[in-house]
């Protein structure tokens, strides 16, 4: 075989594989050539999922007559010229690529109308590269695209395609991307002349929120709060979902790069570590997020649909995102859940089963001859403004929940979750400034346990040392423990250092040693937290309704369990129907 050039068509058509994989892939293409073009008004219509037809009407800059026919030529766009202008790219595309592309694989027709022009005109792509027409044809200021039948010329790639439902879809995600990409746009979307979207340009956060609402549901935007913050060169702002609110899977997870949405692993891994101590497990948050950063801090021609970019800083970029989210999470006050919820009206969106470590079945014992008094040391310095109050205690409802009054209404807290927060957070801050306090056992405690176990705690020995823990194997099946942080003093420390050995080992983390020190804190703070039927004074449920009032994160427990839930008079008056 000798070697030659490929002809051109097919040449198109072998670059389509890159960028053309199905209609939704188009229809971005599209798009993005419209809002390239300055666009505030975007109608689309299709048909048959877009397999049979795609049209794109905007109101941007149009495209000039003598240009119509370059439009459609590979390697040709009026966007970059050198690769100085590639460097600092701020249009969406810059390859000049897609309209070649895609008009080698289906009909494509164009008109377009540029404001120095008496009468628009309209190009059809023959099929055969060179080949057109052109007719004058009236239009607006602006342009009008049209495809047809995509992979008429190349069965064996329509044969990929899925049903027009399964392309809808698609079709359905790539709009909902680019509707919160642009708030400053109106887009109108009718499939087979049905209207799927139909969102006004939103410019007040108001509006936008009600954008995201239309799109994602309204109950990501009242499970949300809005965020924003910048440093001399990044700047992120948009929404993050509050920790009770999660998904089982990434599907509600919108990140743009100076406009542009990215799926990037540096960036899920940062929002991940932010979200670590909040969210239990494998549970996804939901965002809305923009980064912007100067252009030439960030590559985007990586990948032919530039889905992915490469940060000339990553590092910076990572923990940028993580420290910004993990602050925000912290600041996030008891009244902005309050505010945003609603569970009486509507309740807590089902989660999977969260992991409950607290023993369940003990709670229907109620009268239990078992209440055994434990001591919470309340807080020992509460200094700074509490960011809410929780009110005063009124007592304990079935050996679970505080009961507390504060001038809304009623707060209900989970106990073992409100406790297990305030621990947690303690003992965070003390590992972190490498002081935890500890207290030396008056008896050592000798543990049976098992030789996994025993194995662990001499692996790890350093470890526990760092955290408070003297405890030293005896034996091939004993353990003996010397010393304990002190907020776990008053426990049954013996049966808690069991309790975590087993935990770490079923976890099994050595692969993650990374985070591992915060993990065994929150296995700690669970398994040293007020268990179900424990007894409290009024005074000690006081103490932790000011302990949580003072704890970063204190809406939920470590494992994503909100740890209390205010009902306010007017729920309450809802609930009774007083005032109808
Ligand atoms: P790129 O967007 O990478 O430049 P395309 O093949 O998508 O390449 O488009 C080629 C050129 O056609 C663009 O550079 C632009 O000048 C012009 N164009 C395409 N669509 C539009 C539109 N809707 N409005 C104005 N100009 C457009
Ligand atoms: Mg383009």
């Amino acid at each position: 075989m000798r070697i030659q050039i490929l002809d051109p068509l097919l040449a198109n058509q072998i670059a389509a594989g890159e960028v053309v994989e199905r209609p939704a892939s188009v229809l971005k293409e599209l798009l993005e050539n419209s809002i390239d073009a300055g666009a505030t008004q975007i109608k689309i219509d299709l048909e048959g999922g877009g397999i049979k037809g795609i049209v794109v009407t905007d109101n941007g800059r149009g495209i000039t007559k003598e240009d119509l026919p370059l439009a459609f030529s590979r390697h040709a766009t009026s966007k970059i010229v050198c690769m100085q202008d590639l460097e600092n790219v701020n249009s969406l595309g810059f390859r000049g690529e897609a309209l070649a592309s895609i008009s080698s694989v289906a009909r494509v027709r164009l008109a377009s109308k540029t404001n120095a022009q008496e009468t628009g005109w309209e190009i059809a792509m023959e099929g055969r590269i060179g080949e057109y027409k052109m007719v004058p044809c009236p239009h607006p200021i602006g342009t009008t695209i049209e495809v047809q039948d995509l992979f008429f010329n190349t069965p064996a790639r329509r044969k990929f395609l899925r049903t027009e439902r399964t392309e809808l879809l698609q079709i359905e995600e790539v709009l909902r991307r680019l509707l919160f990409s642009r708030f400053n746009i109106n887009f109108q979307v009718k499939h087979q002349q049905k209207i799927l979207f139909n969102v006004p340009e939103a410019l007040t956060r108001d509006e936008k929120e009600k954008r995201i609402g239309l799109i994602c549901g309204q109950e990501f935007v009242s499970q949300s709060i809005a965020i924003e913050a910048s440093t001399f060169d990044l700047a992120i702002s948009g929404w993050i979902s509050l920790p009770q609110f999660s998904r089982s899977q990434p599907d509600m997870q919108y990140f743009y790069v100076n406009g542009r949405i990215v799926r990037d692993k540096l960036i899920n891994h940062a929002v991940r570590l932010a979200y670590q101590d909040v969210l239990y497990g494998n549970r996804c948050p939901g965002y809305i997020l923009f980064f912007n950063l100067p252009p030439d801090l960030v590559d985007v021609n990586v990948h032919p649909t530039k889905h992915e970019v490469r940060f000339r800083d990553s590092r910076l970029v990572h923990d940028f995102i993580t420290s910004t989210l993990k602050e925000s999470l912290q600041q996030i006050t008891p009244q902005q859940i309050v505010q945003k919820t609603h569970y009486f009206v509507k309740p807590l969106p089902q989660q999977t089963p969260l992991e409950m470590k607290e023993d369940v079945a003990v709670y229907p014992i109620v009268q239990s001859a078992e209440k055994q008094v434990t001591k919470i040391e309340p807080f020992a310095a509460v200094v700074s403004q509490p960011l809410i109050s929780l009110g005063f205690a009124l007592g304990q409802l079935l050996g679970i929940y505080i009961v507390a009054e504060n001038e809304a209404g009623m707060i209900l807290v989970d106990m073992h979750a409100a406790h297990e927060r305030v621990l947690y957070e303690k003992l965070k801050l003390q590992y972190q400034a490498n002081e935890i306090v500890t207290q030396r056992l008056l008896v050592p405690i000798t543990i049976q346990v098992n030789k996994k176990e025993a194995d662990y705690v001499e692996d790890k020995h350093a470890l526990f040392a760092d955290l408070g823990f003297e405890l030293a194997r005896l034996s091939n099946e004993t353990v003996v423990l010397r010393q304990v942080p002190a907020l776990l003093q008053s426990k049954d420390v013996g049966r808690m250092v069991k309790d975590i050995l087993s935990d770490e080992i079923e976890m099994d983390r050595s692969d993650r040693v990374h985070h591992y020190q915060n993990e065994i804190l929150a296995t700690i703070a669970c398994r040293a937290a007020v268990r179900a039927n424990t007894l409290l004074t009024v005074h000690e449920m006081n103490g932790l309704l000011r302990d949580l009032e003072n704890t970063p994160n204190n809406g939920v427990c470590n494992h994503g369990r909100p740890t209390w839930q205010q009902f306010t008079l007017s729920d309450l008056d809802k609930f009774f129907l007083r005032g109808k």
